[in-house]
């Protein structure tokens, strides 16, 4: 299927009133099985890698297994790169086929984080079609190399939200509203729901203009989720989950095959947990049957 700008396909979640999974990948098996569950669902996707393992991985070899998936599913898929601190590996990611980039530069002041996201923005919309995400606020946790204590997050402030987003020119806006990356501490984080109906009033009141992100999808409550995109979360990060996903039945697996030393075999196993979780989170995103 033609690749999607992922601002088009969030502004129909965004109206629609559900959101659209962003699921961060490691490795290809991740990406193969986030993929295959996808386009059993018949749900939009956005495949995501934060900027190690893109590194890892090497960016191209994930753009060239990115666009053979894409081109044989029926599904619009964007592959997307998370929290990425780094002007020059955004450029570099946009220029060799990322068809969205998330440049987080919250960690600097309004004004610094303005200079950088409106650069990446600029850049971005000059070469065509690749939607950029800006974060404004912080979010906590550890995502990659960006790490912020529970206590260093600062929320995303709606009066400034919508300046941001005029400033920089934004397609895909990421505000703090107290999500965490990782596993929360507890069972119920304290999450600022007002906060973001603020600013989902605020930046879409008039109708559908920019689609928000909610950052640190993983061990929320199911009811929480479905509040969150009831107030206008269209995009739905999802990392840890998945990468609990691989390591916990890959370590299940050998347990209890002690001497079995055919690779396949667990990779057939992380595949298939992979896909019951993105049909976990397809269902409580309401983004089945969508694409
Ligand atoms: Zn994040």
């Amino acid at each position: 299927m033609p690749i999607e700008s992922a601002r088009e396909m969030l502004l129909k979640a965004t109206d629609g009133k559900y959101a659209i999974g962003a699921f961060n990948v490691t490795n290809f098996i991740q990406m193969e099985a986030v993929i295959a569950a996808a386009v059993r669902r018949k749900s939009p996707l956005i495949i995501q890698c934060s900027v190690s393992p893109a590194k890892f991985l090497n960016p191209k070899v994930m753009v060239a297994a990115y666009r053979t998936f894409a081109d044989d599913a029926d599904i619009p898929i964007c592959l997307h790169l998370d929290h990425c601190e780094e002007v020059d590996f955004c450029k570099e990611c946009a220029d060799i086929g990322f068809t969205n980039i998330m440049i987080d530069a919250s960690k600097h002041s309004f004004e610094e984080n303005i200079n950088r996201t409106k650069f990446i923005s600029t850049y971005c919309h000059t070469k065509g079609g690749i939607s950029v995400e800006g974060e404004l606020g912080t979010v906590s946790g550890v995502e990659d190399q960006v790490k912020v204590a529970e206590n260093e997050a600062a929320l995303c402030d709606p009066e400034q939200a919508l300046e941001f987003i005029e400033r920089t020119e934004i397609d895909l806006f990421a505000p703090a509203i107290g999500t965490a990356h990782g596993i929360y501490a507890t069972k119920f984080p304290k999450i600022d729901f007002a906060r973001l109906k603020k600013i989902s009033e605020t930046v879409n009141g008039t109708g559908a203009n920019i689609p928000l992100v909610i950052h640190g999808g993983t061990g929320l409550q199911p009811e929480v989720v479905k509040k969150l995109v009831s107030l206008g979360g269209a995009k739905f990060n999802v990392s840890t989950d998945l990468k609990y996903a691989l390591i916990n039945t890959t370590r299940k697996y050998l347990s209890e095959h002690p001497d079995e030393y055919n690779p396949g075999k667990i990779d057939k196993a992380v595949r298939m947990a992979i896909m019951e979780r993105i049909d976990y989170w397809i269902d409580l995103l309401g983004s089945a049957g969508k694409a």
